[in-house]
């Protein structure tokens, strides 16, 4: 790596589009993980320019075929008047291919709520509406080290980003730290000498409770790194509060969010200070 690298993070804007978009075929990618690869011509021009991306998804009411969608205006989305409002949650865009006008996501089987409960029936012909990404945190592949923390709902993002890392900058290590109910939901992840990855089980404890214990083991490589965690809300704070406070990561270099907290529906936040 040249010592002109830029490390510079940055935030794209992306024109809003709101599709409409049919279950092509489904995978289990563990008895935990199902990705649903959509398809139709609504995905021309579909963009998603960082593994930290997430669209929103938009599902059909009980009984409905297709979601209610809203139209982009020029104040932004507007829902259709006199129908009720679409159950909708963040997701990442887990790949898209532009030749093929395909697009995955994988849903988390995790048993509750709308997502959850649409994705345990998920058939080919059934639609979904797919609005963004409105944005991407791009993050430059060229840092000495990664390390990708998460739980269950991080394992796409980490999927790609550990794909984009080894194809761009194969001398980079990656440190990948994922917990997991048990080890039937480990998925493959792109491999190389230089990723290293650690799978730790919950078992029956509360999720996110075993990342502490394995990153306080973790011996982080040398150079410039960049750490992205995600996963449930209580977990990811104390997982940046312990990289920070105790192991003196850089607060610009690291980037931690709540997928989803408990007890609470369609939780998206980054967590600060
Ligand atoms: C940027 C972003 C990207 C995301 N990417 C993905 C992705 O690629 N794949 C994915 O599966 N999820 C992803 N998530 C997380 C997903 O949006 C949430 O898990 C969401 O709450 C699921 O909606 P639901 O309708 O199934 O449950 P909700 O109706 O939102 O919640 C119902 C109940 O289930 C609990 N709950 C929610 N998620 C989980 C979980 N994973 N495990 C256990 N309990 C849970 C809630 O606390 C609540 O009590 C992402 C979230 C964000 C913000």
């Amino acid at each position: 790596m040249t010592e002109s690298r830029d490390l510079t993070v940055q935030r794209v804007r992306h024109p809003l589009k709101i599709r409409l978009l049919k279950v092509l075929r489904t995978q289990q990618m563990s008895p935990q993980l199902l990705r649903v690869t959509l398809g139709g011509n609504d995905l021309a021009e579909f963009v998603s320019a960082s593994f930290d991306d997430h669209i929103k998804v938009f599902f059909p009411a009980p009984g409905d075929e297709k979601p209610v969608l809203p139209q982009v205006g020029p104040d932004g989305v507007v829902f259709p008047e006199g129908q009720p409002r679409p159950q909708a949650r963040d997701y990442t865009p887990r790949r898209y291919d532009a030749a093929a006008l395909e697009l995955d996501i994988e849903f988390v089987l995790h048993g509750d709520g709308p997502a959850s409960t649409w994705a345990a029936q998920a058939q080919p012909g059934q639609y979904l509406g797919v609005g963004g990404p409105r944005g991407s945190f791009v993050i430059p592949t060229g840092f000495d080290w990664h390390l990708l923390i998460g739980d269950d709902t991080a394992l796409p993002a980490i999927g790609r980003r550990v794909e984009d890392i080894t194809q761009q900058n194969p001398d980079a290590r990656v440190v990948v730290v994922a917990e997991v109910g048990d080890e039937s939901a480990r998925i493959a992840l792109a491999s190389s000498a230089n990723v290293e990855v650690h799978w730790v089980y919950r078992g029956g404890e509360p999720e996110g409770s075993q990342l502490l214990p394995a990153l306080r083991t973790l011996t982080l490589p040398q150079g410039e790194g960049y750490v992205w965690a995600a996963g449930e809300a209580a977990a990811m704070r104390d997982v940046r509060q312990y990289l920070v406070g105790e192991r003196g990561i850089d607060k610009k270099r690291i980037r931690a969010s709540a997928y989803w907290k408990h007890g609470n529906a369609a939780v998206h936040e980054t967590i600060d200070d």
